[in-house]
């Protein structure tokens, strides 16, 4: 087994190590497996320095050699994925298949957005004789990039696929606690032959890099995915420096099951997606609207697939569900537990943290919530589902409807008429039918609402990356 690797900072083409660390703790068995690196402000300003370098390189680099480069480092992420996915379990806790499909997913969203290099089209618009106008896009800059945990290695590749892809130069500060899937897309673009200074990688005090960098001149565009409240304090920052934001933050996803849905089947799949990723998914299906007609058997499905859910070390063959990632996770679930207990809910399984070693929290079913209870509200962001009876699809969508987030919605009917319903009036960036998979590569990723600005992936994604510049040519 390999080991766990040595962390440093990726910054102008060169690895730093620093002189201050955090523990890297593993949820399975909260043992210390890694020392994460603290960026100093000179740190940051080096990696600023090598952002500016990079990007005058970088934007003058055709877009063919750029995909080239994101290609080799993508096929460097397939070609390594047992190391990746085992590290990525190590620190993260997901079940190593799971793992194995984040590299791949990131993978994915290198290549996909690779191909979208080559076509950030501009356009001619049709004037008078004697005057040209040209429509053109150009790459942003450099951009400050913030991920999050929960993805440790997919989430930081949809904006470094973004910006590289766009022709920009980006410093990212990935997740102190799940640091190493960064690290191993840093190390698959140095192999890759990208240019110094094109990625930068830090670790660190997030608030501390945050307002460090977003208001320094070369940064021109900042990218965040976590939660809302982080996301509406970078956003506010942003704007005192006039600066353009892409955020994905967080969601609360509906799921409305119509009275002609097979119960059966929605509420077997439904319990499989809720436990992928231990529920630390912002597109994870968390408010269940189910048809009064067919809530009994919707709720049985669901809790007796929920049973079956392995729950155990991510390493160990056979386990559905890892430990959440974080000791705050246990605290989070167990407090809105409680809170929706003491307002009328019925727990109808799980609640309670598994043992005291490791961050294990079981599946987690409540039902007849009411709406004043917080997780009615709040994202759970773990392995917790609210099944709720509703006597019609406009009182679905109503409720629905009745939070401030609009990430990802997703409904089970096969009446055209309830679909079209359906997506005329769901408030969500993505809205899945039949199916509890959000987004991939070639489809735009994003929310509406609190739930974030702007999209990742898609043909939409690169577009944030860059700016529109108008040329006006009048012919001598
Ligand atoms: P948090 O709000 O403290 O942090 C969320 C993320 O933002 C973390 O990755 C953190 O490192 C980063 N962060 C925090 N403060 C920052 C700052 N000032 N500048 C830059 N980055 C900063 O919460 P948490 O306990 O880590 O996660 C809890 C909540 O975050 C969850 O309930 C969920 O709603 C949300 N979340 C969402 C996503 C997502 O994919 N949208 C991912 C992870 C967490």
């Amino acid at each position: 087994m390999s080991n766990y690797p040595d962390l440093q900072l990726y910054i102008g083409g060169a690895w730093r190590k620093t002189a201050e660390t955090l523990p890297v703790i593993n949820p399975a068995d909260e043992s210390v497996i890694g020392a994460v690196p603290i960026a100093s402000t000179q740190d940051l300003d080096a990696a600023l320095e090598a952002a500016e370098r990079g990007f005058a390189i970088w934007r003058k680099t055709s877009p063919a050699r750029r995909a080239e480069i994101i290609r080799k480092a993508a096929s460097l992420l397939r070609e390594r994925i047992d190391e990746i996915a085992l590290d990525i379990t190590r620190e993260h806790g997901k079940p190593l298949q799971q793992a194995r499909l984040e590299v791949i997913r990131g993978a994915e969203f290198f290549e996909w957005d690779a191909g979208e290099a080559q076509r950030t089209y501009g356009r001619v618009i049709p004037s008078e004789p004697g005057i040209r106008y040209v429509v053109h896009h150009q790459p942003i800059g450099t951009v400050a990039a913030f991920s999050p945990w929960n993805f440790p290695l997919s989430q930081p590749a949809r904006k470094i696929a973004g910006a590289l892809a766009a022709g920009c130069s980006i410093i990212i500060k990935a997740s102190e606690e799940t640091p190493a899937g960064c690290l191993h897309i840093a190390r698959a673009f140095h192999d890759a032959g990208l240019p110094a200074g094109v990625l930068n990688l830090v670790f660190g005090v997030p608030a501390q890099i945050s307002e460090y960098l977003i208001p320094q001149e070369p940064v021109r565009l900042i990218a965040f995915t976590g939660s809302t409240a982080v996301g509406k304090r970078l956003t506010g920052l942003a704007a005192q420096y006039a600066k353009p934001v892409l955020m994905e933050l967080g969601g609360h996803a509906p799921v409305i099951v119509c009275d002609d849905a097979d119960p059966v089947k929605a509420g077997i799949s439904s319990a499989i997606r809720k436990v992928r990723n231990a529920g630390q998914v912002c597109t994870s299906p968390t408010r269940f609207f189910v048809h009064e007609k067919l809530y009994k058997p919707f709720t049985d499905a669901f809790l007796e697939r929920a049973r079956l859910v392995k729950t155990g070390n991510g390493l160990d063959e056979g386990t559905e569900m890892g430990p959440v990632a974080n000791h705050r996770r246990i605290e989070a679930l167990e407090a809105l537990v409680a809170d929706a207990v003491s307002k009328g809910a019925k727990l109808l399984i799980g609640g309670e943290r598994s043992g005291n070693r490791g961050y294990f929290y079981p599946p987690t079913v409540l039902s007849d919530v009411p709406a004043n209870a917080r997780v009615m509200r709040e994202e759970p962001f773990g392995p917790l589902a609210v099944i709720n009876p509703v006597p019609s699809l406009e009182d679905a969508i109503e409720k629905a409807n009745g939070v401030p987030f609009g990430l990802a919605a997703y409904a089970f009917t096969n009446s055209a008429a309830n679909v079209d319903q359906i997506t005329n009036d769901l408030e969500a960036g993505n809205v899945s039918i039949n199916t509890l998979e959000a987004s991939v590569a070639e489809t735009p990723f994003g929310g509406v609402k609190e739930s974030g600005f702007g999209r990742e992936g898609g043909a939409e994604g690169i577009m944030h990356y860059m700016v529109v510049k108008t040329v006006s040519h009048r012919m001598a």
